[in-house]
Formats: C-alpha cells, sequence, structure tokens
C-alpha cells in the first residue's frame, strides 16, 4: 500500500516490544509511549519546510534554519489515547496547536459515535497530523479524518503505533489521500477487533483503567 510508511527504527521497534508485554506497569507504558511518539515524530516531520533567519552566535553572524511553520502545525488527537501520542510529539514541537476528536466504539456494533470536537479555528491554514495508537477496524480513523476534512486543512498525516491489515485496507479504502504512518503491521483483529497480537486496550494500558 504506497500511502503506508512501517517506521522500523530500532529504538521504535525496541521500545514497542517493551510495550507490547503484559507484564509492563502503566508508568513504564506511558513513558515508552512519550519516548515512542518522539521518534515517531521526528520522522514524520521529514519534511517540514525550513527558513532562514538571521542570528548571531558568540563568534558571528550566521543565516540558521528554522521551522517555516511550526506554529502551523496542528495535531489532533483521537481521544482518549491519543493524548498518549499527543504528549510525546507535544513535547518536541510545543509550538503546535492541537485538536481533539472524542469517538467511542459501540461495542456490538463497533461503529465509532462522535461525542467531541474542537480544533482551532484557523485550521485551513494548517497541517494536520492525526493521532491514535492503534489502527485496529480503522473505522474511529475513517470517521475521524471524515470528519477533520470538513474544516479543510491544508494536508492530513495519519499517525499510529500499531496497525491491523483490516484497518489499513479500510482507512486507505476510504482516505486514499491520506499517508499512514505506523511503527508495526500486526497480523489481524480478533472477533471484538482487538489487534492480534497487538498491546491490548491502548486507553487502559496508558491510564490504568483496567
Ligand atoms: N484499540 C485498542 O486500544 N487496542 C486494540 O487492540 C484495538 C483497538
Amino acid at each position: 500500500m504506497p500511502q503506508v510508511t512501517v517506521i522500523n527504527h530500532p529504538l521504535i521497534q525496541h521500545k514497542l516490544t517493551l510495550m507490547r508485554r503484559v507484564e509492563t506497569s502503566t508508568a513504564k507504558f506511558r513513558s515508552l509511549m512519550t519516548e515512542v511518539s518522539m521518534l515517531l515524530a521526528y520522522e514524520v516531520t521529514r519534511d517540514l519546510p525550513l527558513k532562514y533567519d538571521t542570528i548571531k552566535t558568540p563568534m558571528a553572524a550566521m543565516q540558521a534554519p528554522v521551522l517555516a511553520a511550526d506554529k502551523k502545525l496542528v495535531v489532533v488527537s483521537i481521544m482518549r489515547a491519543g493524548q498518549g501520542i499527543l504528549d510525546g510529539i507535544l513535547q518536541l514541537i510545543p509550538s503546535a496547536r492541537v485538536g481533539h476528536v472524542g469517538l467511542y466504539r459501540d461495542p456490538t456494533t463497533l461503529v465509532p459515535i462522535e461525542y467531541y470536537f474542537k480544533v482551532p479555528h484557523d485550521i485551513e491554514e494548517r497541517d494536520m497530523l492525526v493521532v491514535d495508537p492503534m489502527m485496529a477496524t480503522g473505522n474511529s480513523a475513517v470517521a475521524a479524518v471524515q470528519r477533520l476534512k470538513q474544516t479543510n486543512p491544508k494536508s492530513i498525516k495519519f499517525l499510529c503505533l500499531l496497525a491491523a491489515p483490516e484497518g489499513l485496507a479500510h482507512f486507505h479504502d476510504q482516505h486514499p489521500d491520506v499517508p499512514i504512518y505506523t511503527a508495526a503491521i500486526d497480523e489481524k483483529l480478533d472477533a471484538h477487533g482487538y489487534i492480534i497480537p497487538g498491546l491490548g486496550d491502548a486507553g487502559d494500558r496508558l491510564f490504568g483503567t483496567k
């Protein structure tokens, strides 16, 4: 699938394995999520444009590169697990603006229902990075991006930690124009829409709710 990039840096892969382990504590899982998100963000932001500012070092003046549009990036977290990725990205890009989409999966139909939506007002000037650790059925990602497209951002990328082939296919079918970045593509989904082998429920593991 041309729009899917697997970011298989050894540090990311190692930390992801620690996150998958059932015995990893909530505190450790949370800090790993932040670390992995920073590493993923490093790759996803590779094409951010630079401009040159005139600055002075203690030795000389120079033309030095700075991000051309760091305030023009909006990171949209799909609640609630997206918060884990968001925290890591904001450590790297503190001036990025933030949006939130709240969706829950109906436990029987697995269909996403929207309960919260807030994005910056000047979204049309912004490049958007939508984040959610797990792309399982892809239903939430598809619905969130569909809703976000109505706000007309300049561009959209989707970043997750783990994806299932079924979710990737569904997302690509609905949003072929949106590139997906992930740290791994797992084997399959189970009957409840969980990724196998996966890492369990990312929200529960992040917030210690189970
Ligand atoms: N959401 C999760 O948190 N985990 C899965 O495996 C699937 C969806």
